[in-house]
Protein backbone atom coordinates (compact mmCIF):
# COMPACT_ATOMS: atom_id res chain seq x y z
CA UNK A 1 0.00 0.00 0.00
CA UNK A 2 2.18 2.94 -0.81
CA UNK A 3 -0.31 5.49 -1.48
CA UNK A 4 -1.62 8.36 1.43
CA UNK A 5 -5.74 6.55 0.12
CA UNK A 6 -7.01 4.18 2.71
CA UNK A 7 -3.72 3.93 4.69
CA UNK A 8 -4.91 4.27 9.14
CA UNK A 9 -3.00 7.52 10.04
CA UNK A 10 -2.65 7.94 14.03
CA UNK A 11 -1.65 11.93 15.04
CA UNK A 12 -0.36 13.21 17.79
CA UNK A 13 -0.80 16.76 18.82
CA UNK A 14 -3.48 17.32 15.70
CA UNK A 15 -5.58 20.26 17.47
CA UNK A 16 -3.19 23.08 16.34
CA UNK A 17 -0.02 23.79 14.01
CA UNK A 18 1.79 21.06 11.91
CA UNK A 19 -0.68 17.99 13.11
CA UNK A 20 -3.86 19.85 12.31
CA UNK A 21 -2.40 20.94 8.65
CA UNK A 22 -1.11 17.68 8.26
CA UNK A 23 -4.45 15.94 9.10
CA UNK A 24 -6.61 18.24 6.68
CA UNK A 25 -3.77 17.37 3.89
CA UNK A 26 -4.12 13.53 4.41
CA UNK A 27 -7.70 13.54 4.56
CA UNK A 28 -7.79 15.32 1.35
CA UNK A 29 -5.62 12.25 -0.01
CA UNK A 30 -8.15 9.45 1.70
CA UNK A 31 -6.12 8.95 4.26
CA UNK A 32 -8.10 7.52 7.40
CA UNK A 33 -7.21 9.74 10.71
CA UNK A 34 -7.03 9.19 14.46
CA UNK A 35 -6.54 12.24 15.80
CA UNK A 36 -5.30 12.74 19.40
CA UNK A 37 -4.05 15.94 21.23
CA UNK A 38 -5.80 17.07 24.74
CA UNK A 39 -7.96 20.18 23.48
CA UNK A 40 -11.01 17.87 22.98
CA UNK A 41 -12.71 21.33 21.51
CA UNK A 42 -10.30 21.57 18.96
CA UNK A 43 -10.18 17.92 18.21
CA UNK A 44 -14.01 17.72 17.66
CA UNK A 45 -14.29 20.73 15.49
CA UNK A 46 -11.10 19.28 12.89
CA UNK A 47 -12.85 15.88 12.58
CA UNK A 48 -16.34 17.75 11.75
CA UNK A 49 -14.61 19.86 9.21
CA UNK A 50 -12.51 16.85 8.23
CA UNK A 51 -15.77 15.24 7.35
CA UNK A 52 -17.78 17.67 5.69
CA UNK A 53 -14.81 17.82 2.68
CA UNK A 54 -15.24 14.14 2.20
CA UNK A 55 -12.57 12.78 4.93
CA UNK A 56 -12.82 9.76 7.06
CA UNK A 57 -11.09 11.33 10.39
CA UNK A 58 -11.70 10.29 14.42
CA UNK A 59 -10.47 11.30 17.66
CA UNK A 60 -9.79 10.69 21.16
CA UNK A 61 -8.39 12.93 23.59
CA UNK A 62 -4.92 12.23 24.78
CA UNK A 63 -2.36 13.72 27.17
CA UNK A 64 0.87 11.64 25.54
CA UNK A 65 2.54 11.97 29.10
CA UNK A 66 0.26 9.42 29.95
CA UNK A 67 1.35 5.99 28.47
CA UNK A 68 -2.44 4.42 29.28
CA UNK A 69 -3.79 6.82 27.06
CA UNK A 70 -1.81 6.85 24.48
CA UNK A 71 -1.87 3.22 24.48
CA UNK A 72 -5.77 3.76 24.40
CA UNK A 73 -5.35 6.34 21.00
CA UNK A 74 -3.84 2.58 19.17
CA UNK A 75 -6.74 0.93 20.40
CA UNK A 76 -9.47 3.47 18.98
CA UNK A 77 -7.53 3.14 15.50
CA UNK A 78 -7.52 -0.50 15.38
CA UNK A 79 -10.80 -0.56 16.57
CA UNK A 80 -12.32 1.83 14.44
CA UNK A 81 -10.11 0.97 11.17
CA UNK A 82 -8.78 -2.76 12.20
CA UNK A 83 -4.98 -2.10 11.39
CA UNK A 84 -2.31 1.07 11.80
CA UNK A 85 -0.38 1.72 9.33
CA UNK A 86 1.40 5.33 10.21
CA UNK A 87 2.12 6.77 13.70
CA UNK A 88 2.72 10.53 13.30
CA UNK A 89 4.40 10.99 16.78
CA UNK A 90 4.17 15.10 16.51
CA UNK A 91 2.78 16.58 20.15
CA UNK A 92 5.91 18.56 21.29
CA UNK A 93 6.44 21.50 23.11
CA UNK A 94 8.55 24.13 22.90
CA UNK A 95 9.13 26.59 26.43
CA UNK A 96 12.89 28.01 25.86
CA UNK A 97 15.00 29.44 28.52
CA UNK A 98 18.47 29.49 29.82
CA UNK A 99 19.29 26.61 32.22
CA UNK A 100 20.50 29.60 34.70
CA UNK A 101 16.30 30.32 35.19
CA UNK A 102 16.23 27.00 36.88
CA UNK A 103 12.77 26.57 35.36
CA UNK A 104 12.98 22.42 35.96
CA UNK A 105 9.08 21.89 35.89
CA UNK A 106 9.51 22.91 32.30
CA UNK A 107 12.39 20.47 31.67
CA UNK A 108 9.89 17.89 33.30
CA UNK A 109 7.22 19.11 30.45
CA UNK A 110 9.79 18.93 27.77
CA UNK A 111 11.19 15.25 28.44
CA UNK A 112 8.04 14.16 29.55
CA UNK A 113 6.15 14.89 25.98
CA UNK A 114 8.57 15.30 23.63
CA UNK A 115 10.48 11.78 24.28
CA UNK A 116 8.20 9.88 26.71
CA UNK A 117 5.51 10.66 24.60
CA UNK A 118 7.76 9.67 21.38
CA UNK A 119 8.52 6.47 23.02
CA UNK A 120 4.63 5.71 24.62
CA UNK A 121 3.76 5.85 20.70
CA UNK A 122 5.96 3.59 19.66
CA UNK A 123 5.24 1.26 22.05
CA UNK A 124 1.87 1.50 21.53
CA UNK A 125 1.90 0.75 17.71
CA UNK A 126 5.15 -1.54 17.54
CA UNK A 127 3.07 -4.94 18.01
CA UNK A 128 0.29 -3.93 15.59
CA UNK A 129 2.79 -3.23 12.93
CA UNK A 130 4.90 -6.32 13.60
CA UNK A 131 1.75 -8.59 13.53
CA UNK A 132 1.23 -6.55 10.05
CA UNK A 133 4.49 -7.00 9.18
CA UNK A 134 4.47 -3.46 8.04
CA UNK A 135 4.00 0.34 9.54
CA UNK A 136 5.55 3.78 9.77
CA UNK A 137 6.34 6.14 12.33
CA UNK A 138 6.78 9.73 11.73
CA UNK A 139 8.50 12.01 14.40
CA UNK A 140 9.27 15.32 14.74
CA UNK A 141 12.48 16.01 15.77
CA UNK A 142 13.66 19.79 14.53
CA UNK A 143 16.71 22.27 13.32
CA UNK A 144 17.10 21.91 17.23
CA UNK A 145 17.57 18.18 17.10
CA UNK A 146 20.92 19.03 14.56
CA UNK A 147 22.28 22.16 16.42
CA UNK A 148 22.36 23.19 19.68
CA UNK A 149 21.81 26.68 20.60
CA UNK A 150 21.90 28.78 23.95
CA UNK A 151 18.33 29.24 26.05
CA UNK A 152 17.34 25.90 24.21
CA UNK A 153 19.54 23.45 25.84
CA UNK A 154 16.82 20.87 27.16
CA UNK A 155 14.70 21.51 24.06
CA UNK A 156 17.70 20.77 21.75
CA UNK A 157 17.92 17.41 24.08
CA UNK A 158 14.37 16.27 23.35
CA UNK A 159 14.97 16.30 19.85
CA UNK A 160 18.32 15.01 19.25
CA UNK A 161 16.70 12.30 21.42
CA UNK A 162 14.03 12.11 18.72
CA UNK A 163 16.48 11.89 15.99
CA UNK A 164 18.16 8.90 17.84
CA UNK A 165 14.72 7.46 18.05
CA UNK A 166 13.62 7.62 14.49
CA UNK A 167 17.71 5.94 13.66
CA UNK A 168 17.02 3.00 16.27
CA UNK A 169 13.51 2.48 14.82
CA UNK A 170 15.15 2.53 11.53
CA UNK A 171 18.00 0.19 12.39
CA UNK A 172 15.35 -2.29 14.09
CA UNK A 173 13.08 -2.46 11.80
CA UNK A 174 13.75 -5.78 10.40
CA UNK A 175 12.53 -4.61 6.83
CA UNK A 176 9.22 -4.27 7.71
CA UNK A 177 8.58 -0.57 9.51
CA UNK A 178 9.88 3.18 7.91
CA UNK A 179 11.23 5.17 10.45
CA UNK A 180 11.02 9.53 9.02
CA UNK A 181 12.48 12.02 11.01
CA UNK A 182 11.17 15.19 9.88
CA UNK A 183 12.93 18.32 11.37
CA UNK A 184 11.39 21.82 11.11
CA UNK A 185 12.73 25.30 11.51
CA UNK A 186 10.70 28.40 12.09
CA UNK A 187 7.19 27.19 11.15
CA UNK A 188 4.21 29.34 11.96
CA UNK A 189 2.03 27.58 14.85
CA UNK A 190 1.40 28.26 18.63
CA UNK A 191 5.05 26.68 19.73
CA UNK A 192 6.29 30.01 21.26
CA UNK A 193 3.48 30.87 22.54
CA UNK A 194 4.05 28.77 25.29
CA UNK A 195 7.31 30.22 26.38
CA UNK A 196 7.43 32.11 29.61
CA UNK A 197 10.73 33.58 29.75
CA UNK A 198 10.77 37.01 28.20
CA UNK A 199 13.90 37.66 26.81
CA UNK A 200 13.50 34.10 24.92
CA UNK A 201 10.33 34.65 23.86
CA UNK A 202 11.66 37.93 21.89
CA UNK A 203 14.52 36.13 20.58
CA UNK A 204 11.85 33.49 19.22
CA UNK A 205 9.60 35.83 18.03
CA UNK A 206 12.45 37.47 15.74
CA UNK A 207 13.29 33.88 14.27
CA UNK A 208 10.01 33.42 14.04
CA UNK A 209 9.34 36.97 11.32
CA UNK A 210 10.51 34.68 8.73
CA UNK A 211 8.19 31.53 9.75
CA UNK A 212 7.27 29.18 7.03
CA UNK A 213 3.60 27.85 6.73
CA UNK A 214 2.58 24.69 8.68
CA UNK A 215 1.75 23.48 4.73
CA UNK A 216 5.13 22.91 4.11
CA UNK A 217 5.48 20.59 6.75
CA UNK A 218 2.13 18.76 6.01
CA UNK A 219 3.82 18.18 2.34
CA UNK A 220 6.66 16.59 4.04
CA UNK A 221 4.94 14.27 5.94
CA UNK A 222 2.95 13.18 2.75
CA UNK A 223 5.49 12.65 0.77
CA UNK A 224 7.54 10.35 3.29
CA UNK A 225 3.41 8.01 3.69
CA UNK A 226 3.07 8.34 0.04
CA UNK A 227 6.42 6.70 -1.52
CA UNK A 228 6.10 2.91 -2.40
CA UNK A 229 6.68 0.70 0.30
CA UNK A 230 10.30 -0.55 -0.19
CA UNK A 231 10.86 3.60 -0.11
CA UNK A 232 11.90 4.70 3.85
CA UNK A 233 11.98 8.49 3.48
CA UNK A 234 14.87 8.70 6.82
CA UNK A 235 15.37 12.28 7.16
CA UNK A 236 14.04 15.49 6.37
CA UNK A 237 15.15 18.92 7.25
CA UNK A 238 12.90 21.82 6.17
CA UNK A 239 13.92 25.58 7.25
CA UNK A 240 12.64 28.87 5.72
CA UNK A 241 14.90 30.04 3.14
CA UNK A 242 15.86 33.21 4.98
CA UNK A 243 16.34 30.98 8.55
CA UNK A 244 20.67 31.32 8.70
P1 LIG B 1 1.70 23.67 18.38
O1 LIG B 1 1.94 24.26 19.73
O2 LIG B 1 0.83 24.40 17.43
O3 LIG B 1 1.19 22.17 18.52
C1 LIG B 1 1.63 21.32 19.51
C2 LIG B 1 0.64 20.19 19.64
O4 LIG B 1 1.08 19.29 20.67
C3 LIG B 1 -0.75 20.68 20.04
O5 LIG B 1 -1.69 20.02 19.23
C4 LIG B 1 -0.89 20.23 21.48
O6 LIG B 1 -2.24 19.88 21.73
C5 LIG B 1 -0.01 18.98 21.49
N1 LIG B 1 0.43 18.62 22.84
C6 LIG B 1 1.20 19.33 23.68
N2 LIG B 1 1.34 18.67 24.85
C7 LIG B 1 0.63 17.52 24.73
C8 LIG B 1 0.37 16.43 25.58
N3 LIG B 1 0.87 16.37 26.83
N4 LIG B 1 -0.41 15.43 25.12
C9 LIG B 1 -0.94 15.48 23.89
N5 LIG B 1 -0.73 16.48 23.03
C10 LIG B 1 0.05 17.49 23.45
O7 LIG B 1 3.17 23.48 17.76
P2 LIG B 1 3.68 22.82 16.39
O8 LIG B 1 2.58 22.38 15.54
O9 LIG B 1 4.68 23.74 15.86
O10 LIG B 1 4.47 21.56 16.99
C11 LIG B 1 4.36 20.25 16.50
C12 LIG B 1 5.71 19.57 16.60
O11 LIG B 1 6.62 20.16 15.69
C13 LIG B 1 6.37 19.64 17.98
O12 LIG B 1 6.93 18.39 18.30
C14 LIG B 1 7.45 20.68 17.78
O13 LIG B 1 8.51 20.52 18.68
C15 LIG B 1 7.86 20.39 16.34
N6 LIG B 1 8.55 21.50 15.69
C16 LIG B 1 7.90 22.68 15.44
C17 LIG B 1 8.59 23.75 14.89
C18 LIG B 1 7.96 25.07 14.65
O14 LIG B 1 8.71 26.03 14.33
N7 LIG B 1 6.67 25.25 14.77
C19 LIG B 1 10.02 23.61 14.54
C20 LIG B 1 10.57 22.33 14.82
C21 LIG B 1 9.86 21.33 15.36
P3 LIG B 1 -3.04 20.10 23.11
O15 LIG B 1 -2.50 21.34 23.75
O16 LIG B 1 -4.47 20.20 22.66
O17 LIG B 1 -2.77 18.84 23.88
Amino acid sequence: MSEVKGKVVIITGASSGLGEASAKMLAAKGAKLVLGARREERLKKLVDEIKQSGGEAIYKTVDVTKRDQVEALAKAARDEFGRIDVLVNNAGLMPLAPLDELKVDEWDQMIDVNIKGVMYGVGAVLPTMREQHSGHVINLSSVAGHVVFPGATVYCATKFAVKAISEGIRQESNGEIRATNISPGAVATELTDHISHKDSKEMADDLYNDAIDSNAIARAITFAIEQPGEVDVNEMIIRPTKQE
